[in-house]
């Protein structure tokens, strides 16, 4: 199946976790990769070997989406190495977690830099490029919905992703570029092991919660994206796709 062929997809934060399953899958379905990471080449240069050696089409670019040249930078790479740009995923973020008596400042700027600023300034660059058809995703989290104790920040930055996805779904669709979340529960990632999760009281909770039963694989989230990101989708724009296994 080649849902994607022919399409040019800009992934943030593919260097592992969900922005590496979205990548494979991207390519897989027949679409042209860029794999963004912010400083884990290695982990970039591995996606882009594995879809190369599929028969697929990818390279790496670095870029903090947080620095408004990086993230033009990663945007004019696509346009430049493939001609063109049909999707966007946003991707990148990352999650820290602290009770409101922990919160500082800078736990607060870091996540809302990248959760936040990170989408608004990728997708500024990208909407310059992006025309009809075209299809940005958006990844949240269900968390703006379970309400995890001591995710407050964290939950906020998700929350103001959601609220930013809706008005870009309206102010981009008459250009009939369509604009849709993704809502992940707990995901088995890097990101999840090295914040403590994996393991955690937390995770067995999220877990009991969870009508299907387990945790997610990035594969899980991945074909979801695949799905919004082709013209099967062409009427969605505005939605928030919950991907958890029924938490919500
Ligand atoms: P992860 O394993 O920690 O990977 C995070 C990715 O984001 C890495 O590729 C990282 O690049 C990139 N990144 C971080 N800061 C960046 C920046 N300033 N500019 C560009 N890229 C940056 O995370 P994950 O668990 O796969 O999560 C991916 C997304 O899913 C996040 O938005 C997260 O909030 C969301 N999500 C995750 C879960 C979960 O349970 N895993 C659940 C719901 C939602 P480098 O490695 O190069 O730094």
């Amino acid at each position: 199946m080649s849902k994607l062929q022919g399409k040019v997809a800009v992934v943030t934060g593919a260097s592992k976790g969900i922005g590496a399953g979205i990548a494979t899958a991207l390519a897989r379905d027949g679409a042209a990769v860029v794999v963004n990471y912010a400083s884990s080449r290695a982990g970039a240069d591995a996606v882009v070997e594995a879809i190369l050696s599929s028969g697929g089409r990818a390279i790496a670019v670095q870029a903090d989406v947080t620095k408004i040249a990086e993230a033009q930078g990663l945007i004019e790479a696509a346009v430049k190495q493939f001609g063109r740009l049909d999707v966007l995923v946003n991707n990148s973020g990352i999650y820290e977690f602290a009770a409101i008596e922990d919160v500082t400042e800078e736990h607060y700027r870091r996540l809302f830099d990248v959760n936040v600023l990170g989408v608004l300034l990728a997708t500024q660059a990208a909407a310059k490029h992006l025309g009809e058809g075209a299809s940005i995703v958006n990844i949240s989290s269900a968390i703006t919905h379970v309400h995890t104790p001591t995710a407050a920040v964290y939950a906020g930055t998700k929350g103001a992703l959601n609220a930013i996805s809706g008005v870009l779904a309206n102010e981009l669709a008459p250009r009939r570029i369509r604009v849709n979340v993704v809502s992940p529960g707990l995901v088995i990632t890097e990101g999840t092991h090295n914040a403590g999760v994996v393991g955690s009281e937390m995770e067995a909770g999220i877990i009991a919660q969870t009508p299907l039963g387990r945790a997610g694989q990035p594969d899980d989230i991945a074909a979801v994206v695949a799905f919004l990101a082709s013209d099967e989708a062409r009427w969605l724009t505005g939605e928030d796709i919950a991907a958890s296994g029924g938490i919500r």
